[in-house]
């Protein structure tokens, strides 16, 4: 074999490694919006469209409280106020979540990280793991209102809206920046309809991740 045969070999081969690599990035994701833009329903179409969990911090946590555990007790205000549980409990409950095998393949994050020190404790979690691609859905704020008050959540009454929307603004608003100076966001409109929706995440998923 010539010089030439052997490099082109070599190439060829190299693909088929980074093909075989590409097919097993692990479709690790965190949905990104403020409170009522559609993050939880379209993070559980995703999911369920591919086969991974969705790890909703804001669920996990109203669960506890609805089974009265340690935890639940211990949030029960936190969340009735609107204001952010501790970046210590919400990193060690993800940490434990994360570490369970069905999130091998991939996982969707709704609600976390919503602070800086939540942000740079994923990237530690998830050092070797791929790292992570984030969705921002982006909504005109009136819509988030209406979304919100239909909802019917207990904390989702006007005072307590108001309240999330202005953490989501000082806390949570910086982590998307955090994920934009390294390139991993994709916004996309949350305003059109749900399937709309949908089909621009798994285009982008596809796009970024494949
Ligand atoms: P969510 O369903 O994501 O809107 O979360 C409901 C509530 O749970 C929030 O208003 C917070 O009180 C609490 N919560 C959920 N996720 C987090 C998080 N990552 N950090 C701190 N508090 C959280």
């Amino acid at each position: 074999m010539d010089q030439l045969s052997v490099s082109a070999a070599a190439v060829s081969r190299s693909q088929v490694v980074r093909r075989t690599a590409v097919t097993q990035v692990p479709l690790n994701l965190v949905f990104f919006g403020p409170p009522g833009a559609g993050k939880g329903t379209q993070a559980d179409r995703f999911a369920e469209r591919h086969q991974i969990p969705k790890i909703s911090t804001g669920d996990i946590l109203r669960k506890a409280i609805q089974d009265g555990t340690r935890i639940g007790v211990l949030v029960h205000d936190t969340l009735q106020r609107g204001a952010l549980v501790s970046d210590d409990l919400i990193i060690s409950i993800v940490a434990e979540r994360l570490d369970r095998p069905d999130t091998a393949k991939g996982f969707v994050l709704d609600g976390f990280p919503r602070t800086l020190p939540q942000a740079a404790a994923l990237d530690a979690l998830l050092a070797g793991r791929g790292g992570v691609h984030v969705i921002a859905l982006v909504v005109h704020a009136d819509e988030v209102i209406r979304r919100l008050a239909d909802r019917g959540r207990h904390d989702d009454d006007a005072f307590v809206i108001k309240q999330r929307l202005a953490v989501y603004e000082h806390e949570t608003a910086p982590v998307l920046e955090y994920y934009r100076r390294r390139k991993l966001v994709t916004v996309l409109d949350g305003n059109r309809p749900l399937d709309e929706v949908s089909e621009a995440i798994d285009a982008a998923v596809k796009d970024k991740m494949a």
